[in-house]
């Protein structure tokens, strides 16, 4: 164990360390190059890849190292350190939020044939449920897969899909039971299926380094062999896999906000105001030191609930909350960086401006706060 907190082990603190130096040295000289591009650079993902740092969730027998939500906990807020959400988003995307559909719902067959070029960053993972008319409401998409011969015909939009403009497949949730609302099936869809199509590469306030995509399946037929899980359980199984995209939203967030309180701090202790420095006003030490704590807190609770899904726990109340006050306190965090920069905070070469536009998404994105909330009230009523 290590002091870092009461769930850490060596191994971890080594995951730690390892992701920590890695965005030192090869993110943060070139982050300012892919946010104008508006995409990570391939070699990136296959260096991590070479690197095994794309294999913490993968089982072992495929390869990589079978490890659980504790080690997604160190994985993003270690990436968060970037300062550049849009390529933590990007890799957090392809391991942690696309990738466990494919490993918990994948047959032997379909993990012996796409898992190593996921392992090596090769063939980048993005996942579409979102559609125009349905986000917050899963069991509201539109998009449909009947059957067709010895596979599926697909048609339908998908909107805000991260990693599709650049990256090599889609798990594209489809209606295939109409009588039934929660009658979803998943489909594997690699990019340059017939039919599958980038409609629009979309602009945004912030990630701007990751790309995202509105996809359009015109009559796209994928074989059985690319049906994800059982047919028409698809809304289960994506359910299940939401607290661990949950935690890693709130992880990068976390290690963002760290950031920012640290250059804030630097920033503040050295410039000069009335006879002394920012940081010797009382108003700006003690906000800072409230938010030293509150993130203290939302890092301590978002490591306990990912040892409570790790040791078998339901952990859905405890994540939701974590989800949803977390997000706003890394907002809040943001926002007096930003605050106690002054004219320079909001001046885009400040890494707080960034950061506080990167931040602006996690109470939205994979569960907004709102609905956050309501997996935590729906669990509260005492029986
Ligand atoms: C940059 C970016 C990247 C994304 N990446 C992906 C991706 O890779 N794959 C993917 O499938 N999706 C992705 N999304 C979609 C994202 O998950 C949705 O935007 C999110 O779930 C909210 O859905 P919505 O935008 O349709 O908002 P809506 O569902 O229309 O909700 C709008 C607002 O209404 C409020 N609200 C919603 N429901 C409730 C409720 N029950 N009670 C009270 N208030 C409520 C919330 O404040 C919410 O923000 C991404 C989005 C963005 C912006």
């Amino acid at each position: 164990m290590t002091d870092r907190n009461a769930y850490m082990t060596n191994e971890l603190q080594a995951i730690f360390d390892q992701t920590v130096n890695f965005v030192a040295k090869e993110v943060v000289p070139n982050g300012d190059a892919w946010e104008e591009a508006g995409f990570v650079p391939r070699e990136v993902l296959t260096q991590m890849g070479s690197l095994g740092m794309l294999s913490l969730r993968i089982p072992e027998e495929f390869g990589g190292l079978g490890l659980g939500m504790l080690a997604s906990a160190v994985f993003s807020e270690a990436l968060g350190s970037s300062t550049y959400g849009g390529f933590d988003v990007t890799v957090l995307v392809h391991t942690d939020m696309a990738g466990p559909h494919l490993v918990n719902s994948g047959s032997k067959e379909q993990l012996e044939h796409w898992l190593p070029g996921v392992l090596a960053g090769e063939t980048i993972l993005s996942i579409g449920v979102t559609e125009p008319d349905a986000g917050s409401d899963v069991a509201g998409i539109r998009s449909s897969a009947v059957k067709d011969g010895d596979g599926w015909r697909i048609n339908g939009t998908k909107t805000f899909i991260t990693n599709a403009v650049y990256g090599d497949m889609t798990i594209i949730a489809a209606r295939t039971d109409t009588e039934n609302k929660y009658g979803i099936s998943m489909f594997l869809v690699p990019s340059g299926t017939e039919g599958f199509s980038v409609a629009k590469k979309l602009d945004k306030h912030g990630w701007r380094s990751s790309d995202t995509a509105e996809l359009v399946l015109d009559d796209v037929w994928v074989p059985d062999s690319q049906l994800l899980g059982t047919p028409h359980r698809g809304f289960y199984e994506t359910m299940r896999n939401f607290q661990n995209e949950r935690m890693v939203i709130v992880g990068m967030g976390v290690g963002a906000a760290q950031q920012a309180i640290d250059l804030t701090l630097a920033y503040t202790q050295e410039r000069s105001a009335f006879g002394a420095t920012l940081f010797d006003l009382g108003a700006i030490r003690q906000r800072m030191a409230m938010n030293q704590a509150r993130i203290d807190a939302v890092r301590a609770s978002m490591y306990h609930a990912a040892w409570m899904g790790d040791n078998g726990q339901d952990n859905v109340k405890a994540m939701s909350g974590v989800k949803a006050f977390g997000c706003e306190v890394i907002n809040q965090v943001m926002y007096d960086c930003v605050q106690f920069h002054g004219g320079m905070g909001y001046m885009t070469e400040s890494a707080v401006d960034r950061m506080s536009r990167d931040a602006r998404i996690l109470p939205i994105g994979g569960g907004a706060t709102e609905v956050m909330l309501e997996e935590v009230a729906k669990r509260s009523y005492q029986s």
